[in-house]
């Protein structure tokens, strides 16, 4: 009997391989299999010696203590998270970009080593001056401005631990996320440029402190002028004054390998926002090895995360990966469709970017808006792409690889978590054969499986859980505060192995592909079907630019598909189009999985960081009152849609 909530039913069958390409092979880091071999027969010792590339003031005298749930890395060792970003790069790099940072309006401006070293000692130096010791939380909330890597390096380097909660919170969330943390003090800036426009941070940051006992400073980074008339005396300083006379050099605390770096809040995907934390040591080695590996680093790459850093890719990827190897990290204010869709690929250009990492859900747009945009810059300086919040669908990854890549990048999709640190599942571009839609293997070191509901192994082919069966560098501690969240949250469905909430599937090579999140599993008639694989058969056709697959309560089957779709520019929504897509799912991968009904939209819910809220449609699909939106990007998606809805429903 098929036990229902057993499996994942794999659907979706991409056949497409990409082997790496013969000259990226020849100068890639990594272009040996034999690294997952070695990581395999001792993974504290793969961790080790990557973790002996970073620079420590003292050795660790143990790798690793597992007392599950709770790992410790590198325990006894002391480093600076700072230290290994800046000051050990400065004897050869003083003088290399860091940081080529653009403004939305335009604006550019380059940090040498040097000058990031310079900055982030007088800014330290400055947050000392204010009372901010080793061991306090600091709230950080600011545009893509430079100022704020420089304000993470800051607490960094005097050992306080940071909370970056996204500019584009409400005064509410950012009161609730720094009173969780009792952080003493805000860094922010008066505004910043986002779409054309200059949106206020002072004034929010204004509302949530008289909510917030524990803070004792404000400090504000003059960006847009929009703050002259808002300094309360006492409290607030001006980043400018602040660092002025301050020294130019700031000793780095030694912090301990298991101190706190940072807590960082998940995006709310699914439900409320957890407040992760990460250490020192382990999640700077995950952090730094990844960077390294993944997407190949050379000395004189140009490398973009486009993500926000109030997010952990911003986290990770953009400040703490890149500069820990010494690399040059692009970071942009604004949004990719200022003053037009091309803004990505302009920057591209400019910059002779190398490399570039974005989400699905740009990706996405991007084919939305059409070729065109592209087509008009000179990408040519590209060399690897890669991917990063959802699951990309194969045909986003083909037209990705096709119109960005221009054939030549290997197009690395990375799966990981806020939890997760640093990046868990993924190829390695000089090793890696590729399949559109897969994220491929764990990185070396890792040991991820899919299980079903008894924590049982499926088979090859089979779809199930994902978890990771043995602790790594950069997992997560605790969720601060909560312990007990800590565990039932990720540790109780299985004894000592972490649950991530993700389905996945392998095929017989042994690659995962990821099929969304299990809460989001369709559920038709003893089949479950991924809303991933749905979607992606959506998205296959020419007219689709975006989908989202729900399951709809249905007396007879338990679930029935329901489908949410954005057409591309110039398509017209007809119901001929909906019942073509009903087929093409049909044919694709097969009648279970056909949706009952097509309903064309102009725009998904999103959270903050570009991914789709399928909770919220359910709502919408079964007409209950909407779950939380505290996290969603544009809260006038929901009564958009549920009024359309409700009029088709008639
Ligand atoms: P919350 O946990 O609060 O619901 P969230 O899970 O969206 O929020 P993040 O930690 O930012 O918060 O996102 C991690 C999740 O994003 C993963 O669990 C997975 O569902 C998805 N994801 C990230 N990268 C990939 C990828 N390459 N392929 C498939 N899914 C991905
Ligand atoms: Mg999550």
């Amino acid at each position: 009997m098929v036990e229902s909530g057993d499996k994942i039913d794999a659907l979706l069958h991409e056949t497409r391989r990409f082997e790496p390409p013969a000259d990226f092979q020849a100068r890639a880091t990594i272009s040996d299999a034999a690294i997952y071999d070695e990581a395999d027969a001792d993974p504290e010792a793969f961790w080790a010696r990557m973790a002996g590339e970073l620079s420590w003031f003292k050795p660790w005298d143990q790798v690793l203590d597992w007392q599950p749930p709770f790992a410790k890395w590198f325990i006894g060792g002391k480093l600076n998270v700072s230290y290994n970003c800046l000051d050990r790069h400065l004897e050869k790099k003083r003088n290399k970009a860091a940081i080529v940072w653009e403004g939305e309006p335009g604006d550019w401006k380059v940090y040498t080593y040097g000058d990031l070293h310079r900055e982030v000692c007088q800014f330290a130096n400055g947050l000392k001056s204010l009372g901010v010791q080793k061991g306090d939380r600091v709230a950080i909330y600011m545009p893509m401005i430079p100022e704020l890597p420089i304000a993470m390096l800051a607490c960094a380097r005097i050992g306080a631990a940071h909370s970056v909660v996204f500019g584009g919170f409400s005064a509410e969330s950012l009161r609730d996320r720094i009173n969780d943390c009792q952080a003493k003090a805000v860094i922010t800036a008066d505004g910043g440029y986002r779409r054309g426009n200059s949106f206020p941070l002072k004034a929010t940051v204004d509302e949530a402190v008289a909510e917030t006992p524990s803070i004792e400073a404000v400090v504000t980074v003059r960006r847009t002028g929009t703050a002259d008339d808002l300094m309360t005396e006492g409290r607030d300083h001006w980043y400018h004054d602040l660092i002025k006379d301050q020294p130019l050099t700031c000793e780095p605390e030694w912090m301990d390998s298991e101190d706190m770096l940072f807590l960082l809040y998940t995006s709310g995907t699914t439900g409320k926002p957890k407040g992760v934390v990460h250490t020192t040591g382990g999640y700077l080695t995950g952090a730094y090895t990844t960077t390294k590996f993944v997407f190949d680093l050379k000395e004189e790459d140009v490398y973009w995360c486009t993500a926000d850093i109030g997010w952990v890719t911003g986290h990770s990827y953009l400040v703490y990966g890149p500069l820990s190897n010494g690399a040059t990290s692009v970071m942009y204010e604004g949004t990719p469709d200022y003053p037009d869709w091309d803004r990505f690929w302009a920057i591209i250009e400019k910059y002779r970017c190398t490399i570039c990492y974005t989400a699905p859900t740009a990706i996405r747009a991007f084919m939305r808006q059409g070729e065109e945009h592209p087509r008009k810059h000179d990408l040519t300086s590209l060399r690897l792409l890669g991917t990063v919040g959802e699951p990309i669908n194969p045909e986003a990854w083909m037209w990705y690889w096709e119109h960005i890549g221009g054939g030549r990048c290997p197009v690395v999709d990375t799966w990981w978590q806020t939890e997760t640190g640093s990046i868990l599942i993924t190829p390695l571009p000089g090793v890696t054969t590729l399949k559109p839609g897969s994220a491929t293997r764990p990185f070396p070191g890792i040991s991820a499986e899919v299980v079903d509901e008894k924590g049982k192994p499926v088979g090859r082919g089979e779809g199930g859980l994902l978890v990771i069966t043995k602790p790594w560098p950069s997992m997560l501690r605790t969720i601060y505060g909560d312990p007990e969240r800590y565990k039932e949250q990720y540790w109780s469905r299985f004894p000592n192995i972490y649950f991530t909430g993700d389905g996945a599937r392998t095929d017989e090579e042994g690659y995962f592909w990821l099929l969304g999140r299990v809460d989001d599993v369709i559920n038709v008639a003893a089949h479950r079907i991924s809303t991933m694989e749905v979607e992606s058969a959506l998205v296959d056709h020419p007219a689709v630019a975006e989908a989202a697959a729900i399951g709809k309560n249905h007396e007879i089957k338990g679930q029935a598909v329901a489908a949410f779709v954005t057409v591309r520019k110039e398509i017209d929504p007809t119901d001929a189009l909906a019942a073509e897509l009903k087929q093409h799912v049909t044919k694709k991968i097969g009648a279970i999985a056909r949706p009952d009904e097509i309903f064309f939209t102009a725009e998904l819910p999103k959270t903050r960081s570009g991914k789709i809220m399928r909770r919220l449609l359910r709502d919408i699909a079964e007409g209950r009152a909407v779950g939380d939106t505290t996290t969603l990007a544009d809260p006038n998606v929901i009564q958009k849609l549920k009024d359309q809805y409700a009029e088709t429903e008639e």
